[in-house]
């Protein structure tokens, strides 16, 4: 058996205090453990000692002089020491003794790399050298990993909660509405003019995390003593987070105003100002606020209470890129406002960081984690919190930061290497080659990764495949270890979810469909298995697997359990034999007065080439002749805009042989050419075919243009094809400028916002992609479109129908989100709702200024009638506009935020749990990327 000497003596029992806390307790309970692994038994505890010798005392605030104590602080420091045949260990707090044994372990040989993930010592006898050790944490607040209470890691955090759940969005808590919200709505927010609390219900307002009026006397109060109870209920906290809640929605009464240096702007000052007020009546804690939104620059005339503390977040749009500095393009909005915090206020700041990119696709924030976990030690910074965690590689992270947030001057490729060693196994080599070569593209300065941003800014095909050969090996090595195979798999399923995400057909017509089934068959079977993120949430799991499968891979999986489809199960077991209706379409690129077809996206031939024989190199895909696969171009394509008369204007070739080759061209099956092609040999020439009217059509179309002469020789009777337009015959003027137009269908369930189904193929993608997928991606009654890069901030124009099903007359005046069009983290954009009591209609936009109100009267609105409603936006003339049912529209000069962040999804009805859907059929939704609402429209 091993033994454990201390001195040549064998370590004989535990002395512990006689009614020791219950981190002691754990760390008895925890040496016990490891040492019964090692010697087959648990050491006696005894409350004094029976020798002179052999003992492991542990023990609170012992053994310290008052000078060590001050160097451990509160924050778990603890020291280890070897004093003629004992150990002892004590920290500053309840947790560090426990943070003491652990390191004690490991001095031993055990190696703690995550919950239950300990590595045993394979030496069987150890005599501890003389040793006192001191160990102070650089951070205070250490929340690195997910379940915050790790204690191998050394991670137990004093943050005291407020209700089972709620420890940070703590301020309406400090002010319940159960309480108040009827007596005294004075006590809560004022937007646009009406107290919160005397629309909504007490529950509405946590659900809708309505603010506080932080400049009223009686809130400080009652929060202040409140932060009292709350603090004698909660024995051994140290951290005690007073916090707005999320959202935009501060008080807007003017004593609040008064607070801001620019009224109603930059709310730190105000913020500081009622944080300090309950600080200085809770001395003896911690309170921790955080600047973020509106509170995120510093402030400019309050100054931090010494018990305040200030979690600066970096958060989205202003930090858009997660993977780099915030010298970064994506983040220097973030910059001026870290180095004003850390500058002035260091001693106060903590910081709540957002290592989450996503939960399903790969992502390497890691190296970029670890870089600002330095940086912000060298900056003062003395605390640290993550909202989210990595999904990929997620246990390496854990325990790397763990170790940063102890000393953050670590190396931490060493403790990368170990972990993955421990971690991989057999495929360890592989695995570590997966993380050198995926750390090298994070770091490359033009790869973004944002929650906000779409994978293709992170990684392309051809290094998910170099990646996927890695992994392949990877699973190879461990075939026979279970464990090890699943871990593998586990972050494998991140690789193929982007793999298939970039290389979907759908997307890119040359994919080898067979590839892509494997692939697929390969990620449904580790994800239905997987214990990472999907497995926990089923429901979720279920909505967005669906919506994946289908903009995806086209699969249509009814409502219920995808992992029962036919479909999925048959890609699972034989995905060879399975035949996916995948839909190739075109989509199109508005020129003047017209469209033309990217030649990557037309299907049927080979992929595009560059041609130069005997003639200047272009560009062209070649149709072949009529023996051969490729004989004819296919596209499906879709207009916004019933184009009247037009013209296909061809440029191309005939093939280098005598003689002209015969074509056929037909769009939606008629035929508008055949016979001879009019190309020239050996160069570029046009050819424009006229359209009649009646032919092309508003919504799906198709072209084709065949070659119709048989050959021997695949190199004889083909036509190159460098440029497709289809222009109009006469100007179509605005239309044109349509980059979108959903009609939805007529019969759609007004309760659900829109349709609760898939809206049809044909109205899912237009020019980019604007794919709508199942309606469902973030609540079950809203329809989330992906906006591509068709909506920019410069100009456009939204307009619907809309037929409301409540009207005036109700009595419930809730307010009804019709379309919620805005940026990360609702921060930029725009939120079209209405009161449905009330005649007038609400455009909320997000600009430079702050967020500017437009209502538009409506006093004929009524159930049942249809409704028009158009809201545009102009950098150039900095307008915002709104118009119902096609009156002037009312104007206010103001310019978007975010420029550079066009919002990544549309909704049609509202994105929120809470928030009620607009209640409404709607219909005819089209997006103009211009400006075309007129004032004297
Ligand atoms: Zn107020």
């Amino acid at each position: 058996g091993f033994i454990f000497t201390v001195e040549s003596a064998p370590l004989r029992f535990l002395v512990a205090p006689v009614d020791p806390c219950q981190d002691v307790k754990t760390a008895i309970t925890e040496f016990n453990r490891y040492h019964s692994q090692l010697t087959g038994k648990a050491l006696p505890v005894l409350h004094s000692p029976p020798e002179k010798t052999g003992g492991l005392f542990l023990a609170q605030k012992a053994d310290f002089s008052p000078q060590e104590l001050t160097v451990t602080g509160s924050f778990g420091g603890y020291r280890i020491r070897q004093k003629e045949g004992n150990i002892h260990i004590a920290g500053a707090s309840d947790s560090a003794v426990l943070y003491g044994v652990y390191e004690l372990l490991e001095q031993i040989g055990f190696r703690f790399y995550g919950e239950d993930l300990v590595k045993i010592p394979e030496n069987h006898a150890f005599e501890l050298p003389d040793l006192d050790l001191l160990k102070v944490p650089a951070y205070d607040i250490r929340i690195v990993n997910a379940s915050e209470n790790l204690g191998a890691h050394n991670l137990h955090t004093r943050v005291a909660y407020i209700t089972k759940r709620v420890w940070e969005h703590t301020n309406l808590y400090l002010v319940p509405p159960e309480k108040y919200a009827e007596s005294h709505p004075e006590y809560y927010a004022m937007r646009d003019g009406v107290r919160q609390a005397s629309l909504l219900s007490p529950a509405e307002m946590y659900s809708q995390w309505v603010m506080l009026c932080l400049s009223n006397p009686k809130v400080r109060e009652i929060a202040a003593e409140n932060l009292k109870l709350w603090a004698e209920n909660s024995p051994g906290k140290l951290f005690y987070v007073v916090m707005q809640m999320d959202g935009y929605g501060w008080c807007q009464c003017p004593e609040c105003r008064k607070l801001d240096p620019v009224p109603g702007n930059i709310h730190t000052d105000r913020l500081l100002d009622y944080v300090n007020f309950l600080a200085r009546r809770n001395p003896d804690i911690l309170v921790v606020t955080a600047a973020y939104c509106y509170t995120a620059p510093p402030p400019i005339k309050i100054k931090p209470e010494k018990n305040v503390r200030i979690f600066l977040c970096p958060y989205t749009p202003e930090v858009g890129d997660q993977g780099h500095w915030f010298d970064a393009p994506d983040n220097r909005q973030f910059l001026p406002w870290y180095e004003g915090w850390t500058k002035q206020f260091s001693e106060h700041l903590y910081i709540y960081d957002y290592p989450l990119i996503s939960r399903r696709n790969l992502s390497l924030p890691h190296e970029q984690m670890y870089f600002r976990m330095k940086r912000y030690a060298q900056d003062g910074i003395r605390g640290i919190r993550y909202c989210g965690r990595p999904s990929f590689m997620t246990a390496l992270s854990y325990f790397v930061c763990a170790k940063l947030a102890w000393n953050p001057e670590l190396d931490t490729a060493p403790l990368t290497q170990e972990f993955i060693a421990f971690f991989y196994g057999d495929g360890a080599d592989e695995m570590q080659a997966v993380y050198e070569r995926l750390k090298a593209i994070a770091l490359q300065p033009d790869r973004i990764q944002s929650p906000a941003q779409p994978i293709q800014k992170f990684i392309n095909i051809p290094e998910a495949e170099e990646l996927l050969t890695l992994f392949d090996r990877a699973e190879e090595q461990v075939r026979q270890n279970p464990i090890t195979l699943q871990r593998v798999r586990d972050e494998k399923s991140f690789l193929l979810r982007t793999y298939l995400d970039l290389y979907t057909p759908i997307r890119n017509p040359t994919a080898d469909l067979g590839i892509f089934k494997r692939r697929l068959g390969e990620y449904l079977n580790i994800v239905v298995k997987t214990k990472n993120f999907f497995a926990k949430f089923p429901e979720t799991l279920d909505k967005r697997q669906r919506s994946w499968l289908w903009s995806c891979a086209g699969i249509d999986v009814p409502e219920k359990n995808w992992v029962e489809d036919a479909t999925v199960r048959a890609l699972m077991t034989c995905p060879d034999e399975v035949t996916l209706d995948i839909h190739r379409q075109t989509t199109l690129q508005s020129i003047e007065n017209g469209w033309e077809f990217p030649l990557e996206m037309v299907h049927g031939l080979e992929p595009p080439l560059i041609y130069g024989y005997h003639c200047p190199p272009r560009k062209c895909v070649l149709i072949r002749n009529n023996m051969t696969q490729f004989s004819a171009l296919d596209a499906d394509f879709i207009l916004p805009v019933y184009p009247g008369a037009a013209f296909l204007r061809i440029n191309g070739q005939d093939d280098d042989k005598p003689e002209a080759v015969h074509i056929s061209v037909r769009i939606n099956g008629a035929l508008i050419f055949e016979g001879k092609n009019g190309f020239p040999e050996n160069d570029w020439g046009d050819m424009e075919l006229q359209i009649p009217d009646g032919i092309l059509r508003t919504g799906s179309n198709t072209l084709r243009i065949k070659v119709n002469d048989d050959a021997q020789n695949i190199q004889t009777k083909w036509i190159a094809i460098h440029q497709l337009q289809l222009l109009c015959s006469n100007p179509i003027g605005n239309e044109n400028k349509r980059c979108f137009f959903a009609s939805f269908k007529e019969n759609c369930i007004a309760e659900h916002g829109a349709s609760k189904e898939p809206v049809e193929n044909t109205m899912r993608i237009f020019k980019e992609a604007l794919d709508a997928g199942y309606s469902a991606e973030t609540s079950q009654s809203v329809l989330g479109y992906m906006t591509g890069n068709n909506i920019r901030f410069s100009a456009g124009t939204i307009s619907l129908e809309m037929l409301p099903l409540w009207n005036l007359d109700d009595s419930d005046d809730h307010y009804r989100t019709i379309i919620d069009l805005r940026g990360p983290h609702n921060k930029s954009g725009f939120l079209l709702y209405k009161y449905n009591t009330r005649n007038f209609l609400n455009l909320l936009a997000y600009t430079e200024d702050g967020n500017v109100l437009i209502n538009s009267p409506c006093p004929e609105w009524q159930a049942g009638k249809w409704q028009k409603i158009s809201f545009s936006w102009n950098e150039e003339k900095q307008t915002i506009q709104l118009s119902v049912n096609n009156q002037k529209p009312v104007c206010k000069t103001a310019i978007l935020r975010n420029q550079q962040n066009p919002p990544t999804f549309l909704y049609v009805g509202s994105m929120q749990k809470y928030v009620r859907n607009a209640g409404a059929l709607i219909r005819n939704l089209t997006i103009y990327d211009a400006d075309i609402l007129h004032p004297m429209q």
